[in-house]
C-alpha cells in the first residue's frame, strides 16, 4: 500500500496509544505520536534502493547489486523482506523506545518502564498496521512479505486491493486518525482510553468489509502485463464505490501529491 496511507495509519495508532497512560505530558504525548507515525512509514525503508541516487550513494561503497535488482529481488534486505517481518517491528520498536526516553532513563529512573512501553507500543502498533495493510496487496515478484523472518517463508500477497489508488480505505483510516487526535484532548482517562479503542476496532472491520467488497481481483504473482489494467480497474472501483463527488475530490488530492498514493 501507499506511504501516505501507511504513515496516517501510523499516527492513528500512535493517538490511541498517547491516550492510554495517566497524566502523561504534552512532550510525551507527542513522543508517542512520532513513535506511531514511524513505526508506519519504517518498513518502507527497504524502498530506498530504488532511488535513482542509491548506488553512487550508498550500494557502490557498501558493494552491494545494483540498486533495482536490490528492490525486485529476494534479499534480506530486498523491499519486503527483513524491513517487512515482526522481527523488525520488534527490534525497532525497542530502539525507538530507548531512544526517545534516553534522557528520561538518565535523569529519572522512575517512570521509564511506562514511557518505554508506551513510545514502544505506538511504533510496534503502526509497524504491525503497515505489515497487514501490504499483506493484502498483489504478491508481485517477493510472493507477499517476508514477515516471518529469518524464515524464508513470503506471506500475503492477497492482491485483494490494488497498491495504491484505495481511497476508502484511506478515508477510513485518516477518520480514525483524527478522532484518536482529538480524543487526546478528553479529560476523562477512561473515556480517553476506551472510546478511540473501540472505534478504531470499528475501522478495521470497516476496512475488512470494504475489501470483501471489492469487485475485482488484484492478484498476480510475478510481473503482470496487466498492471495497468488492473490499476485502471481499482480506479473504476474507487469511483463505484465513492460516487462521482468523493472520488473527484480524491482524485485531485492525489494528482496534488508527488508519490503514489
Ligand atoms: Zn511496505
Amino acid at each position: 500500500m501507499d506511504i501516505f496511507s501507511h504513515t496516517t495509519a501510523g499516527l492513528a495508532a500512535g493517538a490511541l496509544a498517547a491516550g492510554m497512560p495517566r497524566g502523561a505530558s504534552f512532550a510525551l504525548k507527542l513522543r508517542i505520536l512520532i513513535a506511531g507515525l514511524l513505526g508506519g512509514a519504517f518498513p518502507d525503508i527497504d524502498a530506498l534502493s530504488l532511488w535513482k541516487g542509491f548506488d553512487a550513494a550508498i550500494g557502490r561503497g557498501l558493494g552491494l547489486a545494483p540498486g533495482r535488482a536490490i528492490y525486485h529481488g529476494k534479499l534480506w534486505y530486498s523491499h519486503h523482506g527483513f524491513f517487512h517481518s515482526i522481527a523488525a517491528v520488534a527490534l525497532f520498536a525497542c530502539i525507538a523506545a530507548l531512544l526517545f526516553n534516553t534522557a528520561g532513563l538518565i535523569r529519572e529512573r522512575r517512570g521509564f518502564r511506562g514511557k518505554f512501553l508506551a513510545v514502544f507500543a505506538a511504533f510496534a502498533m503502526g509497524g504491525f498496521a503497515h505489515l497487514l495493510c501490504d499483506c493484502i496487496t498483489p504478491a508481485s515478484v517477493w510472493g507477499g512479505i517476508r514477515i516471518f523472518f529469518p524464515a524464508e517463508v513470503y506471506a500475503g500477497g492477497w492482491g485483494y486491493v490494488w497498491w495504491w489508488n484505495n481511497y476508502d480505505l484511506f478515508l477510513i483510516i485518516s477518520g480514525s486518525c483524527i478522532i484518536n487526535l482529538l480524543f487526546l484532548f478528553v479529560p476523562s482517562l477512561s473515556l480517553r482510553r476506551i472510546v478511540p479503542a473501540v472505534l478504531t476496532s470499528a475501522a478495521v472491520v470497516l476496512i475488512a468489509v470494504q475489501i470483501h467488497g471489492r469487485q475485482f481481483e488484484y492478484s498476480y504473482s510475478g510481473n503482470s502485463k496487466r498492471y495497468f489494467e488492473l490499476e485502471k480497474r481499482s480506479k473504476e472501483e474507487q469511483r463505484r464505490v465513492l460516487g462521482e463527488k468523493i472520488y473527484g475530490l480524491m482524485e485531485k488530492l492525489d494528482k496534488s501529491i508527488n508519490f503514489y498514493f
